[in-house]
């Protein structure tokens, strides 16, 4: 579906250039789920934005269903982006003084306004949230907020779906809500490019790929049984960093009442 050959992406910033992507190549093939991992300023989200039409690389050749896409016009990128691509960000990037059901319709910008809303609560509630659909996203909590971003994403039946830490502002009760939509999405032949730095939700994917200054650096199919020791791994460096977490504020807690003893 998408093939990538040498992308490169610069920044110019006054005297120095950053190599934000640093020759890329990826083949996502139709109806796989894939996971991106790597270090903050690795090039993950530059790689999903220029994927996803939002931003073009500064060399290298894009192709999305065969078709070269990176010399195409801003109108026809555009284009792509609607029809073919959901697009779900860490922070939601919903409108706040408008409804749900009418975030939902944004996309739809082609699309009959009746024929537009009902559209867009189908979309609501293939996420769960038809009764939610005329508040507004002020009124909603974070997990729905991701929700409703992802029935914007879906409005359009596209082939693809770019996300970029959907769970990052979420606690994990609701991270596991939106990673089974996802996983719904998937099974109905949805191909998936999911951007985390959560080992047991980048695991939940066919295949990892991992970037570090711009490359990608690791890329591997994963099968349930790798899966599972991934996840197990990632479950005991979780539970490892809680209990020092909470024994460092319990020493806390104790140096802050010893302290307080000694001042009485
Ligand atoms: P990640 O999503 O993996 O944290 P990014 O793709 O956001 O990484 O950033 C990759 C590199 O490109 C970083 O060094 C970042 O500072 C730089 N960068 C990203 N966007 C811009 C921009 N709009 N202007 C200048 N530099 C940028
Ligand atoms: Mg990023």
């Amino acid at each position: 579906m998408i093939e990538a050959e040498q992308l490169r992406k610069q920044y110019v910033m006054g005297d120095s250039v950053v190599d934000a992507l640093d020759g890329v190549d990826l083949r996502v093939p139709q109806g796989e789920f894939i996971s991106l991992t790597g270090p903050s300023g690795s090039g993950k989200s530059t790689l999903m934005h220029i994927l996803g039409c939002l931003d073009r690389p500064t060399s290298g050749v894009l192709r999305f269903g065969g078709e070269v896409i990176s010399n195409l016009s801003d109108k026809q990128l555009a284009r792509i982006r609607n029809q073919k691509i959901g697009f779900v960000f860490q922070t939601f990037n919903l409108i706040n003084r408008t409804s749900a059901v009418d975030n939902v319709m944004v996309p739809l910008v082609y699309t009959r306004r009746s024929f537009g809303r009902k559209t867009a609560m189908e979309a609501m509630e293939r996420v769960g949230l038809a009764k939610r659909a005329k508040h507004r996203p002020g009124e909603m909590s974070g997990g729905e907020c991701q929700r409703v971003a992802i029935a914007r994403a879906i409005v359009n039946k596209p082939q693809l779906i770019l996300a970029d830490e959907p769970t990052g502002n979420l606690d994990s009760k609701n991270g596991e809500q939106i990673m089974r939509i996802f996983h719904e999405l998937h099974a109905e032949g949805i191909t998936i490019v999911l951007v985390t730095h959560e080992m047991d939700i980048a695991a939940q994917a066919e295949r990892m790929i991992q970037m570090r200054d711009g490359k990608i650096v690791e890329d591997t199919a994963i099968d349930d049984r790798q899966r599972e020791e991934i996840m197990t791994v990632s479950h005991e460096v979780q539970t490892r960093a809680f209990r020092a977490k909470l024994a460092h504020k319990t020493g806390q807690a104790a140096t802050g009442a010893s302290r307080s003893t000694d001042t009485n």
